[in-house]
């Protein structure tokens, strides 16, 4: 498959790694958009969020406990921290594997834009 995070996922593109097991891997995000910026991703390929399957919440659930856990070993989760999942064009996905976002190390503003 002609995935970016695929192949990512597979070590087949290189990308510096904060986190990994066997269902997960999360990995700095090559042009980021806070001090801390780090993508966390299934390491099976699920198109966008709509193509995940209620029997993968645990899945789901762990990208955010990973999260979770990468903000408190970076040491932001008193300070704070987001954590987003773009979904298609109006949601601003342009990489076409699910991921979630941690950004982190500045004060973030709402809405986004
Ligand atoms: P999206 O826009 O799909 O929500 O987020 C995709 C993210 O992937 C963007 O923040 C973008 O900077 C990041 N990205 C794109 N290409 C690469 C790459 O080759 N390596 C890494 N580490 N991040 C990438």
């Amino acid at each position: 498959m002609d995935c970016l995070f695929c192949k990512i996922a597979a070590k087949q593109i290189p990308a510096k790694t904060a986190f990994e097991n066997d269902r997960v891997i999360a990995f700095h995000d090559l042009f980021p958009q806070a001090p801390t910026h780090i993508l966390i991703i299934p390491k099976a390929h699920y198109t966008t969020l709509n193509d995940v399957p209620a029997s993968e919440a645990a899945l789901v659930g762990e990208l955010m406990t990973t999260a979770s856990q990468l903000a408190k070993e970076h040491g932001f989760d008193e300070a704070g921290y987001r954590v987003v999942m773009n979904c298609n064009p109006d949601g601003g996905q342009s990489v076409y594997h699910i991921h979630l976002h941690l950004l982190a190390g500045r004060k973030l503003t709402w809405p986004p834009g």
